[in-house]
Order: C-alpha cells, then sequence, then structure tokens
C-alpha cells in the first residue's frame, strides 16, 4: 500500500513538473509576438515602418530561447517599440526597464535570467569573433 502511494505521488510530482516545463515553453515568445509590432521580417508594418534590428541581429541569437535577440532587445541600439527608434543603448535603456515584455523574461526565466553585464560581453565578443580578433 505504501509503495502503491508514493508511487502515485512521484507520478503526480512528474506529471506537474511537465506541465509547468510545456507552459515555460509556450511562454517564451520573442518581443515582436509578445509586443505584435510587425516590425519583424515580413511582419504586417515592416515593409512600411522598417524592421526592427532586434529580429536580426544575431549577436544575440538563443539568449532566453529566443530568436536573434527576440528576448534580449533591450541591449540592442535603435529598436522600433512605440513606433520610433530608440537611440543608443544607453539612451533607451531606461525605458526598457519600464517595458512589460522586459518584465515578464526576467520573471520567465528566473534564476536563468542573463545580467545585463554577460549580454554586452556577448556582444563584445561576438564582435571580436567576427573581427578575428577573439580569444576563448
Ligand atoms: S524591440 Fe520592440 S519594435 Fe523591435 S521587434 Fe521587439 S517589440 Fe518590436
Amino acid at each position: 500500500m505504501f509503495m502503491l502511494t508514493s508511487h502515485v505521488k512521484i507520478a503526480r510530482i512528474m506529471i506537474k513538473h511537465e506541465r509547468k516545463m510545456m507552459e515555460t515553453q509556450r511562454k517564451r515568445l520573442n518581443c515582436w509576438e509578445f509586443k505584435k509590432c510587425g516590425r519583424e521580417p515580413g511582419g504586417a508594418k515592416a515593409e512600411q515602418f522598417g524592421v526592427c534590428p532586434a529580429t536580426t541581429d544575431e549577436k544575440l541569437n538563443a539568449v532566453h530561447g529566443g530568436k536573434n535577440a527576440g528576448r534580449s532587445c533591450w541591449v540592442v541600439a535603435g529598436t522600433m517599440c512605440g513606433g520610433r527608434v530608440q537611440g543608443t543603448f544607453a539612451q533607451k535603456y531606461q525605458n526598457c526597464d519600464l517595458c512589460d515584455f522586459f518584465r515578464a523574461v526576467k520573471e520567465e526565466e528566473g534564476p536563468a535570467y542573463q545580467l545585463l553585464i554577460v549580454l554586452l560581453n556577448k556582444i563584445k565578443a561576438f564582435e571580436k569573433y567576427v573581427q578575428g580578433t577573439f580569444i576563448p
């Protein structure tokens, strides 16, 4: 009887864990999917207003499970949130700190959330790699 109860408990825990994992996977939207801005290549507003650099910037591809900088757009200069070009990282970061998408990614990633300094170092390393000056 005890064995059966503990097996049922373990099975329930595993199902719960799997559901949580699936929910996390489902929630991992890129910023253009979350914001529905239409500024991704082929998006509803891309032809008229231009493609946002966050959607094509490969330097941060796969960060937080996103496509290109889709889940790390706050470190990309010249993004187009709110329908206008946002300027340099320094100019826009204060706005991003208030952004609902930025906050959602932080919450979804939990301890796996990558700090600003880590993302900026990734960009630097990528640029050095492209220039051929990267030393691992
Ligand atoms: S950074 Fe803003 S404008 Fe650019 S794709 Fe993401 S939500 Fe759209």
